[in-house]
């Protein structure tokens, strides 16, 4: 597999922990364009929208996107890579969109877990777990139609990683 591997999907779905176990599986390079931004950029995501707003900090995620993107990687995007068009018609061009898609009680339990995941500062100003059920009714369809393969990401991340290959392995058949 040459063509980049872009996982898209809300927080907490997982690109990061199965970016991993695939890049791994596949022996590809793995990258986090949330983490590519945070390391060039030296400012947490919250510095960026403080300084820049979130039209800013969308404008260094959709270069992020463009950096990293490189042949043999599995690329995790950042939640709202989805909301440009030229994102999304970039990552359609240059390889494989796979949405790792789960309900909005599962990534909210999942973010409950782990506070820290949660420290970007909400788009709402409300509850977390508010926050995720709105966000996703918004972007939703936007996963999907940027979306090569869609993969059920409410099971554990061995059984997602599976499925993502088999999802590769029938595109490239
Ligand atoms: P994302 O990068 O999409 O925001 P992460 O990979 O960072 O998601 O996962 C968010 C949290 O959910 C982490 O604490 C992670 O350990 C946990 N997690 C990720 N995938 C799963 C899964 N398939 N099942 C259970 N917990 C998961
Ligand atoms: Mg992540």
């Amino acid at each position: 597999m040459t063509q980049p591997i872009y996982l898209v999907g809300a927080r907490g779905c997982g690109k990061t922990t199965v970016g991993v176990a695939l890049a791994q599986a596949l022996g590809c390079n793995f990258v986090d364009t949330d983490h590519y931004l945070l390391t060039s950029t030296k400012m947490s995501v919250a510095d960026i929208v403080a300084q820049e707003g979130w039209e800013g900090f969308r404008r260094r995620e959709s270069a992020a996107l463009q950096s990293v993107t490189a042949p043999g990687t599995v690329i995790a995007t950042g939640g709202g890579m989805v909301l440009a068009q030229s994102n999304r018609q970039f990552m359609r061009e240059q390889g494989v969109v796979i949405y790792l898609r789960a309900p909005a009680q599962i990534l909210a339990s999942r973010l409950a877990a782990f506070p820290e995941e949660g420290q970007r500062p909400t788009l709402t100003g409300r509850s977390i777990t508010d926050e995720i059920v709105e966000v996703l009714a918004a972007r939703e369809a936007l996963y999907n139609q940027v979306a090569h393969h869609v993969v059920d990401a409410a099971r554990p991340p061995a059984e997602i990683v599976e499925a993502v290959l088999a999802a590769l392995h029938t595109a490239r058949a």
